[in-house]
């Protein structure tokens, strides 16, 4: 029987990477719902709503129909690119701009409401694995397999850092590791939908796990 599997967590835990080992080995639909708070965040840039540092929420509010967010499956991968308004944004949501933004933009309860209405749409959907921060908690409340990833800030951080420079962009561990914890704080306090284990997940630390070590963990898990 095809389930529904969520998996939450803190920034930069690997989460993204095991849901979609998962997905392809249990051939799953993967949704990265932090790549839909990401492209509503290039958006806002976009529109130009983060002037002199401060984020203008209003001005987002209302042009949030103006926002259509599609996934579309590349030839030869089984990963689904996200696309804003029928551009692939995959990239550009990745930047450290994005990244210091986005937990701002996550706060802001109307994006939030339209982001998880888009997401309990996808899950009608089974044989999908979803990962976020509040999926268990909010989007899919039923769930059959809650996951809930932890990891030390320094590790998540650093594997963070070794991944940016794999790309090349230059960025320094510093300000990786302040935007990881500040994102963290951010996302755990906020008064919508805050960042928390759902009490029916299944918590795992993955500091000092493989990725193949927690990949074998979390699918003795799905079998179950
Ligand atoms: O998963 P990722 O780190 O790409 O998510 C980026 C940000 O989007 C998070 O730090 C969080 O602020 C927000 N987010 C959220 N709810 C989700 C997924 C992401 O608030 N379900």
């Amino acid at each position: 029987k095809k389930i529904t599997i969520a998996i939450d967590g803190f920034s930069s835990t690997g989460k993204s990477t095991v849901a979609k080992q998962l997905a392809a080995y249990l051939g799953y639909i993967y949704v990265d719902t932090g790549a839909m708070y990401r492209a509503v965040t290039l958006f806002a840039i976009r529109q130009g709503c983060m002037k002199n540092k401060t984020f203008d929420a209003q001005k987002l509010i209302d042009n949030l129909d103006a926002i259509d967010l599609s996934f579309k499956l590349e030839v030869n991968t089984n990963t689904a690119f996200i696309h804003l308004n029928g551009e692939n944004v995959e990239k550009e949501i990745r930047s450290m701009e994005v990244s210091q933004w986005v937990s701002h933009v996550a706060e802001v309860s109307e994006v939030r409401k339209k982001l998880v209405e888009l997401q309990q749409n996808m899950g009608k959907y089974k044989g999908i694995v979803m990962d976020g921060r509040d999926i268990g908690t909010v989007v899919f409340p039923e769930a059959e397999l809650k996951i809930f990833i932890t990891a030390d800030a320094k590790e998540r951080a650093q594997r963070r850092y070794l991944e940016f420079q794999e790309k090349g962009k230059s960025v320094s561990f510093e300000e990786i590791y302040t935007n990881v914890t500040e994102r963290d704080h951010i996302d755990t306090t906020r008064e919508d939908s805050p960042l928390v284990k759902a009490d029916d997940a299944i918590e795992i630390d993955n500091t000092h796990t493989t990725i193949e070590d927690q990949f074998q963990t979390v699918l003795q898990l799905a079998k179950d």
